[in-house]
């Protein structure tokens, strides 16, 4: 720990941001990293080197976060890159958009604003990429094992970076022409550039690993004759089947899943080909029905389109804005967060039943009916079910509906179907570990866990190369999760 005294002489500051007005003329990053300059090593100084550090039990990779935090403080940024790249694929995309669960569990955070955590990161692998530390993760030698890798997301590319390491010969297909899954195709760019995306894929590739892309295995390229091609398959094709609205006036035309919505922004963002019929929200009155990260991308984004006004709506109460007392320090508390894009403008309501969206006679539509709703206190061990508030009952101006109300699971045609892949009760791939029903093939990420994180898909992608590996060769050289307890002592 470089300085005892940190936490008490300085409080928690992150760099700044343009404005709302100005940074939503565009879809590029917006947050001043680069001019926060040495204020980065008072934030670090800020860590107490805690005897035991919650925050990197917190972190679901395990990230030694004391450790890079006094490296910052001593302004040995190759030390800091050493230590966070052992437990960390990517951190160029946790940087920008981990919730930071770590920083919920800092022990700071107990009576204190908490470690900048995600911030120091963001930090130290910006400063590696631009100091030359950042490299290819080159094997010493090839084992000749192959490793097809089916779903280009943060799970099935941590996975291949751990895979090519050992040394076993890794191609990723993927059915988009570019990979990233949806750090690229879903997470909006002003949160995370596709530039950052292929800074690391370049890398990976002269790692060794190999992309194919508009390669969409189960239709395109034949699941089967890839088993015969190679000696494992990973399958991390992501959580992509949305939950419906299934209202009257579902079927017209302006209402849309927020996925069609957010990967075709992203899409025009970059000048690339939108594929599908364009949708954009300018001089609209847009309405996104979930309360969540991806309704907030929705926000953001249609703010960035210009339009006439933005009404976020969620079936759930308000959540606290502190933290609850059934959810103590150093869980990951369920409080009210308000992110970038609502700062940006919009309005919110909570405890709200979508009932019915209205025609304007033309296939098009121009309303939404919704109506307050009252939670019932649930009976023990049953789930909570609720009342509409009588009179309550209205229309709101919607010329653009956006549904953001989650992922129930991945495809189950297509290459799990041809695989004759086992599912569990909720539609995911059923696994053993990570192995699934067929011998040699494995399964990782948002298609095994259902929707969750990048950083949880980048902690399911390196344990699911462990397992590989192991399956591979008897045994694992690959790191292991470090245990909080052993990294203390
Ligand atoms: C709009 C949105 C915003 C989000 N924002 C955040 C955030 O800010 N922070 C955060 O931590 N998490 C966020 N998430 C969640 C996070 O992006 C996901 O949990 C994570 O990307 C899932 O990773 P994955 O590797 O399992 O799959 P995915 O990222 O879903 O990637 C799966 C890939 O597999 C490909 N694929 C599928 N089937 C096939 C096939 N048969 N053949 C070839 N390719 C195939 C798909 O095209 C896709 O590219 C967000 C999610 C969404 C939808
Ligand atoms: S990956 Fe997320 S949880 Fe882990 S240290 Fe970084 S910000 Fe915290």
């Amino acid at each position: 720990m470089g300085k005892p005294t940190g936490f008490l002489e300085h409080g928690r500051e992150l760099p700044g941001k343009l404005d709302p007005s100005v940074r939503i003329e565009n879809n590029k990053e917006f947050v001043l990293n680069d001019e926060f300059g040495e204020k980065i090593g008072t934030q670090a100084s800020r860590c107490m080197d805690c005897g035991v550090p919650f925050c990197h039990n917190g972190c679901p990779i395990g990230n030694i976060i004391p450790e890079f935090n006094d490296a910052v403080f001593r302004d040995s940024w190759e030390e800091a890159w050493n230590i966070l790249s052992s437990t960390n694929n990517f951190p160029e995309f946790t940087g920008r958009v981990c919730p930071a669960p770590c920083e919920s569990a800092c022990v700071l955070g107990i009576n204190q604003d908490p470690i900048t955590i995600c911030n120091i990161e963001k930090t130290i692998v910006e400063t590696a990429y631009r100091e030359g530390y950042a490299k290819p993760k080159t094997p010493r030698k090839r084992t000749g094992k192959t490793v097809a890798i089916i779903g280009s997301g943060p799970a099935g590319l941590a996975a291949a970076e751990q895979l090519n390491s050992a040394g076993h010969t890794v191609t990723v297909f993927e059915r988009d022409e570019k990979v990233g899954g949806l750090l690229r195709f879903g997470i909006p760019d002003f949160k995370l550039s596709m530039e950052v995306i292929d800074r690391k894929i370049d890398m990976m590739a002269q790692a060794g690993v190999k992309f194919e892309v508009n390669a969409h295995v189960g239709v395109d390229v034949n699941a089967k004759q890839l088993r015969q091609d190679f000696d494992v398959i990973l399958l991390t094709g992501g959580s992509t089947v949305p939950r419906n609205l299934p209202i009257t006036g579902r079927e017209l035309k302006g209402v849309h899943f927020a996925m069609e919505f957010l990967g075709q922004n992203n899409r025009r963002a970059n000048d690339m080909d939108l594929k599908t019929e364009e949708i954009h929200a300018k001089g609209k009155h847009v309405v996104v029905i979930g309360g969540g990260d991806t309704g907030s991308d929705c926000v953001g984004t249609s703010n960035r389109h210009g339009a006439a006004s933005i009404t976020q709506v969620e079936i759930m109460p308000k959540p606290p804005e502190t933290r609850p007392s059934a959810q103590p320090w150093p869980q990951y508390p369920m409080i009210l967060r308000t992110s970038t894009s609502h700062e940006e403008g919009c309005d919110r309501y909570w405890n709200i039943l979508t009932k019915e969206f209205i025609d304007d006679g033309k296939g098009n539509v121009k309303g939404l009916r919704i109506a307050d709703i009252k939670w019932d206190e649930p009976a023990p061990g049953e789930r909570p079910g609720f009342t509409e508030i009588e009179g309550t009952e209205r229309v709101i101006p919607c010329d653009m509906a956006f549904l953001a109300m989650g992922f129930l699971h991945p495809e189950p045609h297509g290459v799990l179907a041809q695989l004759d892949i086992a599912l569990d009760d909720r539609g995911n791939v059923a696994t053993q570990g990570f192995a699934t029903n067929q011998d040699g093939v494995f399964a990782a990420g948002d298609m095994r866990t259902g929707q969750s994180l990048v950083v949880r898909c980048i902690n399911e992608g390196r344990e699911c190369a462990r397992s590989i590996d192991e399956y591979l060769m008897g045994n694992t050289n690959l790191e292991a999760k470090a245990d909080s307890m052993m990294l203390s002592a």
